[in-house]
């Protein structure tokens, strides 16, 4: 650390910045291939439409979009603005990230965390699933890094709680609701989030996550006539990174304005 300490700090947020671009423009490559459990790293990227191979000096994240115009350099085909967006996004989230919370332990995870959340939105939002690819892992990922945050019985406590009141839902909800009400991913979501961020943490999720979700709903509702079709997965994410850069506000504004 004491190395890190004469390194000025903008440099640092610099590096951060770069490195977010690029596991952005990894996530990418996640985002497509992991609903259709391709391999991630072979073969190297290429155009959907007409499959030629992306050049590295067109695959720099961002930059190598806005100097294509959107455009494929072979076939012209409009290439989506979600590529430029999940990069963008993904190094946006992790800066505030590592702006938080520094050096320490604690931001390696989140760090890690953070894409996935990113990756999770979009693979949710397009194919309304949560891969195991992603999810498991993080479960391992929050019992470890709970373990060593918050203590291995917090961290065991979070996971018991997330997964067991989704599996809950899940198993009520065709009685209650007379329709599934919770996909097996999102309790393995929910399930790893509770080992990373401990059980009132866990509450705080699934609450702004419902809120979130009940906003744009009715924002949906009243401006476009109809319900929201969007998953739970991508508002859980939303409501993690929430709560991980902003948790402790959110309580103390919850307890100011209750009590
Ligand atoms: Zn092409």
């Amino acid at each position: 650390m004491e190395f890190f300490a004469q390194i000025p700090f903008a440099f640092h947020v610099a590096y951060v910045v770069f490195i977010g671009l690029c596991i952005g423009s990894f996530a990418n490559v996640c985002i497509y291939r992991m609903p259709l459990k391709e391999s991630l790293v072979f073969p190297g990227s290429h155009c959907p439409s007409c499959n030629s191979a992306i050049k590295i000096y067109d695959n720099i994240p961002v930059l190598g979009y806005l100097l294509l115009q959107g455009k494929c350099r072979n076939c012209k085909t409009r290439i989506s603005a979600r590529y430029p967006l999940v990069e963008a996004l993904t190094a946006a989230l992790m800066t505030g990230v590592f702006l938080k919370f520094g050096f320490t332990w604690e931001c390696l995870a989140y760090l890690i965390v953070t894409p996935a959340l990113v990756i999770i939105t979009a693979i949710d939002l397009e194919h309304q699933i949560i891969p195991d690819a992603l999810t498991l892992p993080g479960i391992v990922l929050g019992l470890a890094a709970g373990s060593y945050i918050m203590g291995p019985i917090n961290s065991i406590i979070g996971f018991l709680v997330g997964g067991g009141l989704f599996y809950g839902i899940a198993v009520a909800s065709p009685f209650i609701f007379g329709k599934e009400g919770m996909g097996g991913g999102d309790i393995k979501y929910i399930a790893g989030v509770g080992a990373l961020l401990g059980w009132k943490s866990v509450l705080l999720v699934i609450f702004v996550g419902s809120f979130l979700g009940a906003v744009v709903g009715l924002v949906q509702k009243l401006f476009m006539g109809k319900g929201s079709q969007i998953p739970f997965g991508p508002y859980l994410a939303a409501a993690t990174y929430i709560v991980i850069m902003a948790g402790d506000e959110l309580i103390r504004l919850y307890i100011q304005l209750v009590v």
